[in-house]
């Protein structure tokens, strides 16, 4: 169809500048075509049966595969394959409000703004902590408005990766701040949409359960790359366990926020674990931190100040004209810009944007 033809000419135009947003690129999904003449529906709990159609089977190894990489207790995690990362970020609230109904939930400014929608959502109170330059939390800041609340159970949005500049706030530090309030009942959600995955593989994980997250929400559609947005988010069973209802006309347990959810994105997510390995990830991301390195340099040779934060994907450096941020689909904020090197980038093409970057500037 003519209509189609023009549109994929365009977004092929499209793909060649697209290095703002942290979309993996270097995937291949096309054994799983065959799969997308059926209706594969995921209905409910991803670990108790529903009818034939559906891909649960995948789900679960695409859950136990993320329950290992972030160490969630053996007997007492359990988890979905979610349409993204904000749906994850989502149902943590959801837990922690069904835990802590009169919680008081903490974030900072830097964090991504799906979260003030879902606070609202919830109907949750929030205290909104500074951040520092960097973007990381300013945790003497939650330390003063911590006290002024230590009546309250304190439910804290972790960044794990902020979404401008890919700070991660320091779970061990706010651990120690609630212990030295003596807070007796917390939560602490972990959004690890962008950088989650990639930190866990490269052994940066003071953010996993066993350092003290109670629940963790990831995208798919970035680093693992995904035509389809989605994501897993993963709790402490025995937290779940407070909100799932038995439906019958499913005949499932009604454990997750959507009704149904499509089966192809458990597949997807399944094949790239299967295709790449844990190996084959770590790979990737050590030549995503490489290639940011390079940027980073690149952009520093010809006078551009640019930054990233350790172990980070993230180069961000002061905002250039609109023409570079429209031709590469920069995202930006005030006065900074970013381009994210995730895996499909290649140094080829972050030279071709620099060489922009110097004629253009
Ligand atoms: C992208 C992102 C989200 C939202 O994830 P979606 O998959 O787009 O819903 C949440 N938090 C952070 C830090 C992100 O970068």
């Amino acid at each position: 169809m003519e209509r189609l033809d023009t549109f994929l000419k365009k977004i092929q135009e499209r793909a060649k500048t697209y290095i703002g947003y942290p979309v993996a690129t270097d995937y291949d999904y096309k054994e799983l075509y065959p799969f997308l003449d059926y209706s594969l529906n995921n209905v409910g709990d991803p670990f108790i049966a529903s009818n034939d159609m559906q891909a649960k089977e995948f789900e679960r190894e695409v859950i136990e595969f993320f329950s290992e990489l972030f160490k969630a207790p053996v007997e007492n995690h359990w988890g979905y394959v979610t349409n993204g990362g904000s749906e994850g970020n989502l149902y943590g609230l959801y837990v922690a409000r069904e835990i802590y109904p009169t919680g008081m939930v903490y974030y900072t400014e830097s964090t991504h703004y799906s979260v003030q929608k879902n606070i609202h959502l919830l109907n949750m109170e929030s205290i909104v902590i500074r951040s520092q330059p960097n973007g990381e939390m300013d945790y003497a800041d939650f330390e003063v408005t911590l006290q002024m609340n230590r009546h309250r159970p304190v439910i804290v949005m972790a960044n794990i990766g902020t979404t401008m500049t890919e700070a991660k706030d320091s779970i061990p530090i706010i651990r120690d701040c609630l212990k030295k309030y003596a807070i007796k009942s917390s939560y602490i959600h972990c959004d690890g949409a962008l950088a989650g995955t990639y930190l866990a593989l490269l052994g940066d994980n003071d953010f996993n359960f066993e350092h003290g997250a109670d629940s963790i929400a990831i995208s798919g559609h970035k680093f693992f790359g995904s035509p389809i947005s989605n994501g897993v988010v993963l709790v402490k069973k025995s937290y779940k366990e407070r909100i799932g209802r038995a439906i019958p006309y499913i005949g499932t347990l009604d454990t997750t926020i959507p009704g149904s959810r499509s089966g192809i994105n458990s597949m997807i997510l399944w094949y790239a674990i299967q295709k790449w390995g844990k190996e084959g990830m770590l790979q990737r991301a050590q030549n995503s931190l490489e290639n940011t390195a390079f940027l980073r340099d690149k952009l520093n040779e010809i006078g551009i100040t640019a930054w990233s934060n350790p172990n980070a994907l993230t180069v961000v450096f002061p905002k250039p004209n609109v023409h570079i941020c429209k031709k590469w689909q920069l995202a930006t904020e005030n006065e900074i810009a970013h381009v994210i090197c995730m895996p499909g980038i290649t140094k080829e093409k972050l030279m071709e944007f620099v060489d922009d970057l110097k004629k253009l500037q």
